[in-house]
């Protein structure tokens, strides 16, 4: 690890006159993630910015509150186990809860936040290997070693010549889904963005993940809310059990009357550069009986673009049946039993 400079923020507007004071200052919240990648100095900022305490300053950082028109906002410190085991988000969002209780160990949980969770970087081994040259994201310009090397795990949605990593982040998947909102305040005041437009597809500059600015953070995350009698689940299929991140997974939210889906939301992880939501799959379900058939024939076309390489065309069918399988779980129905 490399020598830096830490410093605590006694307020957003302190952390914000960090940033713009150094642009090799980066904001330290969990640090899950950061103190990981400098250990490996993958990641080498001069200067750490610990927002961490700024809860007790603004308590609204780290809460959890019904918003008025009957959604859930979840502060940007709110770490991930306070989150899953929050009632509004188990009881009302448990794609949301689900997500977040696959989506790390229990130690990891606790110090992980929410805010962090959306800014975590890729898990493609050679981002995260110094000893290999070429990477476009941690290097910009030098080539990407995955595409003719292991690229197992990597995507086959939302990939470019230039990079091919997939996202980690499992609960960015409902979030995305679900149409979250996420707030940032940045030099030019406070704005908000819809998680789908949050996470940018790598094209030719693979190094820019998000589309927040360098001199933003991340203040809070906005859950819409879901129409009455709305189901929702996360299915998560990885090489272990325990502490690994997604081969595939799928995040559904669904409303069927009278055994017609008039209501669906649905996106992939671990198959896409961004979490990736399927509005045609969603399309095709509405107005459609509740039935193994439909979820199979939704399936198939939420993953009508995916161009995988050799090791990962594995995904492609695996996606489909946990999409299918995630739906089924959802609404009640049992996997097997394909009508
Ligand atoms: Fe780097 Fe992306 Fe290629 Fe992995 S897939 S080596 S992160 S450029």
């Amino acid at each position: 690890m490399r020598p830096f400079s830490y410093e605590r923020a006694t307020g957003i507007d302190s952390a914000l006159h960090g940033l713009q004071a150094s642009p090799e200052s980066t904001i330290l919240a969990g640090g899950t993630t950061l103190i990981d990648l400098m250990k490996l100095e993958v990641m080498n900022p001069r200067h750490l910015i610990d927002i961490t305490g700024l809860e007790q300053g603004d308590a609204a950082l780290a809460a959890i509150t019904q918003t008025p028109v009957g959604g859930v906002r979840i502060g940007a410190l709110a770490r991930m186990s306070d989150v899953a085991d929050h009632p509004l988000i188990r009881d009302g969002y448990p794609v949301v809860s689900e997500a977040l209780l696959k989506g790390a160990s229990a130690q990891l949980r606790n110090m992980a936040t929410m805010g962090g969770n959306l800014l975590q970087r890729t898990r493609c081994v050679y981002f995260r290997d110094v000893t290999v040259p070429e990477c476009n994201k941690r290097d910009p310009g030098s080539g990407c070693a995955a595409r003719l090397g292991f690229h197992r795990l990597a995507a086959v949605l939302g990939a470019s010549d230039a990079c091919i990593a997939t996202n980690p982040s499992d609960v960015a998947v409902p979030l995305v889904a679900l149409e979250a909102v996420i707030h940032l305040t940045g030099s030019n005041g406070q704005r908000q963005i819809s998680a789908g437009d949050f996470f940018l597809q790598p094209g030719e500059t693979p190094w820019r993940e998000t589309a927040i600015a360098p001199d933003e953070v991340i203040t809070a995350l906005e859950l819409p809310p879901l129409p009455q009698g709305s189901r929702s689940h996360y299915l998560k299929v990885r090489d272990r059990e325990s502490y690994e991140f997604a081969l595939v997974s799928a995040a559904v939210a669904v409303h069927v009357t009278d055994d017609v889906i008039d209501w669906a939301r649905l996106a992939l992880g671990g198959v896409g550069t961004i979490p990736w939501r399927v509005p045609g799959a969603e399309q095709m379900l509405m107005g459609q009986p509740c039935s193994m058939a439909t979820f199979t024939i939704a399936a198939e076309a939420a993953l009508l673009d995916a161009i995988p390489l050799p090791q990962n065309a594995f995904k492609v069918a695996l996606a489909r049946n946990t999409l299918a399988r995630a739906l089924a779980t959802a609404t009640g129905l049992d996997a097997g039993d394909a009508a």
